[in-house]
């Protein structure tokens, strides 16, 4: 364990929480829907609502965190600017690919209910193959799933190539993980080169491209492409991250009559929102200078 990981595992909840308050909606279900409906009653913004947990074990709460996705299901009906994102290791994956893929499934289909897009979230490496698998399986079936790519993999170019037959709903992001050169890019602009490459191949290949990045440059890098390439403005949007602080180019994309997505999550039990901070500035601690920043400038 390296010095920077040791000193997050030292620092107090009660801290790790002040880092964590902008970033996420509040305690339960509702203060994830409360969220929701303020981003766009208030700035236009559209949600994609996550609930925070660490990995799950044990069938039964495996079983638990099924019925709670059903009841956000259930809580964001009639909210056509809200969707789902979830993560497959919160479902049962260490259990077995069947059984994650089974209640990945189950909370699709409750979705597709209610016509409430649900997002795979795509978690380190060691997890790629079988979330693309666990992806196209239920792809094939329900039109309103989708999935999330990290540019900084090599091996992304390739997998929006062998995606899917159907168009699909894409999050391209660099991705959170810190991957060993082996297997990923090195250098934070040569991701975002990537991503806004990719960007243009996910279109090449009749997807959706959901831009998740706050980098202003790239951002309007993106714009300008696909404006000066006659991109339907509804053929993608834009995704960031709760609390981050970009109001300024959120409502010009806004008033552009374009989507711009935040991720809103929102935990059952306090220690998780912690554990997700922690997790995340062990991923990458220069988070943390980030997240100084940006509390002192909001
Ligand atoms: C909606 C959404 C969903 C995502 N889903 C996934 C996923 O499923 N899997 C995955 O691996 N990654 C996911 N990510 C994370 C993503 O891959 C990046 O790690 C993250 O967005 C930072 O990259 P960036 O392109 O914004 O560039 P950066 O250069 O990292 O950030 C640009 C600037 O944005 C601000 N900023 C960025 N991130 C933060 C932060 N967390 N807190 C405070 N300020 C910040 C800082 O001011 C920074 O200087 C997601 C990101 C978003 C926005």
């Amino acid at each position: 364990m390296g010095i920077k990981d040791s000193i997050i595992d030292l620092m107090p909840g009660r801290l790790v929480r002040v880092f964590a308050s902008p970033y996420i909606a509040g305690k339960g279900i509702a203060s994830g829907v409360a969220k929701a409906d303020e981003l766009h009653g208030q700035q236009g913004l559209y949600s994609t609502v996550d609930l925070l947990g660490e990995e799950v074990f044990r069938r039964e709460d495996v079983e638990a965190m099924v019925q709670l996705y059903f009841r956000m299901v259930e809580a964001l009906k009639d909210r056509p600017f809200a969707s789902i994102s979830l993560k497959p290791t919160q479902l049962g994956l260490n259990e077995s690919e069947a059984y994650c893929q089974d209640n990945l499934r189950r909370i699709v289909a409750a979705a597709a209910g209610h016509g409430i897009h649900v997002t795979l979230d795509m978690e380190d490496r060691h997890f790629t193959d079988v979330t693309l698998r666990m992806f196209r399986a239920i792809r094939e079936e329900f039109e309103n799933f989708g999935i999330v790519l990290q540019s900084r993999l090599y091996r992304t170019d390739d997998d929006i190539r062998k995606l899917h037959a159907k168009p699909c709903k894409v999050r391209i992001c660099i991705g959170i993980y810190t991957e060993p050169p082996e297997v990923a890019l090195q250098d934070k602009p040569a991701m975002k080169d990537k991503l806004f490459e990719q960007v243009q191949l996910l279109l090449d290949h009749g997807h959706y491209p959901e831009i998740a990045t706050h980098d202003e440059p790239l951002l309007r890098r993106c714009l300008d492409y696909l404006d000066r390439q006659g991109v339907a403005r509804d053929a993608y949007e834009f995704q960031m991250l709760l609390g981050v602080p970009r109001t300024g180019i959120q409502q010009e994309i806004v008033q552009r009559g374009q989507i711009v997505r935040l991720y809103v999550p929102f935990a059952e039990d306090w220690k998780y929102a912690v554990h997700y901070l922690k997790r995340r500035l062990a991923h990458n601690p220069a988070m943390a200078v980030m997240v100084m920043g940006n509390l002192f400038r909001s």
